[in-house]
C-alpha cells in the first residue's frame, strides 16, 4: 500500500541522516539521499546507485515517494504547454510553460483550488480542495524543466507562483519549495529568478519581509479603491487596501525590494479617471511596477475587456507620474493556460 508509509520527501536532512543513524548506518547516508530527492529529483529508490541493494530495499520498506504525475500535456500555437498533474491522492493541478524570446518561466500552482473568491478568476471557482505539499510544486518545476528542455532544447530560467491558488495562504510549504528550489543542494536556482504573486494578504506579506526572502513579489491589485476591490476580489473585506499598503510599506523597508502590481482593465468596473487615479496614488507608497495584464474571459460574461483607450489612459498616467508600467499579452489562451483560466478543464 503505497500511501500507509511515510512520504521520504516530508523529513528535513536532519531527520533523514538521523534516521539512518537510528538504522546503525552512518548519517552521511542521509546527505546522499537527500541528494538523490532534491537534486536529483529521483523518484524511484532503485535509481539511488551509490546505495546498497539492501539500503535500497530498506528504503523501499520504510518510506513511498509521493511524486506527481503529468497527466496530461497540452501545447499550444504560441509554444506554451500546460501540463494537468495528478497527485498522489488523486487530485489534479495545473502548470504551465511559458517561453518567450528571452526566458522560459514556470507558473506553477500552490493549492488545488483556491481559498480566495476572486469574481473573475476560473479558479476560484473550484474552492480550496487542499493545500500542495513542498515536493508537489517541487515536482511541478521539474516536470516543466525537462519538458522545456526536451521541446526548445533549454532549461527553465524563470518560475512564477501564479498557477492555482493562493501562494500566502499556503505560507510554509510554499517557502519550502522554493528553498528546495533556491539551495545548492536542490536545484541551485537563482532567487531573484522567482516571483511569488499574492492577492495580497497583509499579515503574510509581513511575514514574507520578516523572513527576509530573496524572490520579488507581485501584488495582484486590480483596484486601488475599496468599494471595487471588494466587489471584485471580497476577500478584500477583511484585508482592505490601508493595510495592505501598510504591508507593502513595511515589505520595503525590510527587504528594500520594489513590488510589481498586476491590474486588469474592465468596462465599467474600474475604467474611471477615479480608478486611474487611485491607481496612481497607490503606487506613490513605494517603488514599484504596474503590470496591466489582458483580461482572459472565463465563460460567464460578466467581466470585459477594458478599451484600448481605457489602458492607453491608465498607461499615460503612470507614466506621466514616472512609474514603470508594461502591458503584457496573454500566452496559451487556445488552451485554457493563461492567467485564469486554470481550473482543470481538461480538453481531449
Ligand atoms: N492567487 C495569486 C496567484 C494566482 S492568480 C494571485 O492572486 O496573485 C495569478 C494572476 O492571474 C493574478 O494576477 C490574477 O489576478 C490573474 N487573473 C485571475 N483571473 C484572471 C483572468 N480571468 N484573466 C487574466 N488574469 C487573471
Amino acid at each position: 500500500m503505497k500511501n500507509s508509509k511515510k512520504d521520504i520527501r516530508a523529513l528535513s536532512k536532519k531527520e533523514l541522516q538521523d534516521f539512518f543513524v537510528s538504522q546503525g548506518d552512518k548519517s552521511f547516508r542521509g546527505s546522499q539521499v537527500y541528494h538523490w530527492l532534491w537534486n536529483k529529483a529521483t523518484y524511484d529508490f532503485e535509481d539511488m546507485t551509490n546505495l546498497s541493494k539492501e539500503t535500497r530495499q530498506m528504503l523501499v520498506d520504510n518510506f513511498v515517494i509521493n511524486n506527481i504525475e503529468v497527466d496530461q500535456m497540452q501545447r499550444s500555437k504560441d509554444g506554451t504547454i500546460k501540463n494537468a498533474v495528478k497527485l498522489h491522492d488523486g487530485f489534479t493541478v495545473e502548470s504551465v510553460l511559458i517561453p518567450t524570446m528571452s526566458r522560459t518561466t514556470a507558473c506553477v500552482s500552490s493549492q488545488v483550488g483556491c481559498s480566495l473568491d476572486c469574481k473573475f478568476c476560473a479558479t476560484a471557482k473550484l474552492k480550496r480542495l487542499r493545500n500542495l505539499n513542498a515536493d508537489e510544486i517541487f515536482d511541478q518545476v521539474v516536470a516543466i524543466d525537462k519538458e522545456s528542455k526536451l521541446y526548445n532544447g533549454i532549461p527553465l530560467s524563470n518560475i512564477v507562483y501564479m498557477g492555482m491558488g493562493e501562494p500566502l495562504m499556503n505560507y510554509n510549504n510554499v517557502l519550502k519549495s522554493i528553498e528546495k528550489i533556491t539551495s545548492p543542494e536542490g536545484l541551485g536556482m537563482s532567487p531573484r529568478r522567482i516571483t511569488l504573486s499574492t492577492s495580497g494578504v497583509p499579515k503574510m506579506i509581513k511575514k514574507l519581509a520578516d523572513d527576509e526572502v530573496k524572490f520579488h513579489l507581485a501584488v495582484s491589485l486590480h483596484s486601488a479603491i475599496d468599494e471595487v476591490r471588494t466587489q471584485i476580489m471580497p476577500f478584500n473585506a477583511k484585508f482592505p487596501l490601508s493595510d495592505l499598503k501598510e504591508s507593502l510599506i513595511y515589505w520595503y523597508e525590510k527587504t528594500g525590494k520594489s513590488v510589481t502590481y498586476e491590474y486588469i482593465v474592465w468596462k465599467g468596473i474600474n475604467d474611471r479617471e477615479e480608478d486611474i487615479r487611485a491607481l496612481v496614488d497607490f503606487c506613490k507608497a513605494i517603488p514599484c511596477k504596474v503590470n496591466i495584464i489582458e483580461y482572459n474571459p472565463i465563460d460567464d460574461g460578466e467581466f470585459q475587456q477594458g478599451s484600448d483607450d481605457a489602458v492607453a489612459k491608465y498607461v499615460n498616467a503612470l507614466e506621466a507620474n514616472r512609474i514603470t508600467v508594461t502591458l503584457r499579452h496573454s500566452r496559451g489562451k487556445d488552451i485554457d493556460a493563461a492567467c485564469g483560466q486554470l481550473a482543470n478543464k481538461i480538453k481531449v
